[in-house]
């Protein structure tokens, strides 16, 4: 599964800077290109944070549209579909300028609760 595997790299990314304080949000931004399935996704995330440090953070994806410049007419193009096709001129050649990206844009970590953590108490 395509989704498993960039929830495993998200988790290791978020984890890396959350360095053991508790995440409540991870914000991510994924290019359209990248076809991946919000909800498929979702699923793989709560499934790998069970028990972690990131367990119960809410995982907020952006869906950045495919843009690019035609090699045919040169104008700007979004691309909201596949096959991937020039808007204004339906051209095919395209030179990619955005859509394939995959990063975790945002960490909110839960200060409150890492605070708590810290008092052991008798
Ligand atoms: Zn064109």
């Amino acid at each position: 599964m395509h989704e498993l595997s960039i929830a495993q790299a998200v988790v290791e990314i978020a984890s890396r800077h959350a360095s053991g304080r508790r995440v409540s949000k991870v914000e991510l931004k994924v290019g359209h290109l990248r076809q991946v399935v919000p909800s498929a996704l979702e699923f793989a995330f709560e499934l790998l944070t069970d028990g972690t440090s990131l367990e119960g953070a809410e995982l907020v994806i952006e869906d950045v549209p495919a843009r690019g410049r035609c090699r045919a007419c040169g104008r700007e193009t979004v691309m909201r579909g596949f096959p991937l096709r020039c808007r204004h001129c339906g051209g095919m050649d395209l030179e990619l300028e955005a859509g394939e990206e995959l990063l975790v844009d945002a960490l909110e970590l839960d200060q409150e609760l890492a605070g708590l953590a810290t008092r052991t108490g008798g």
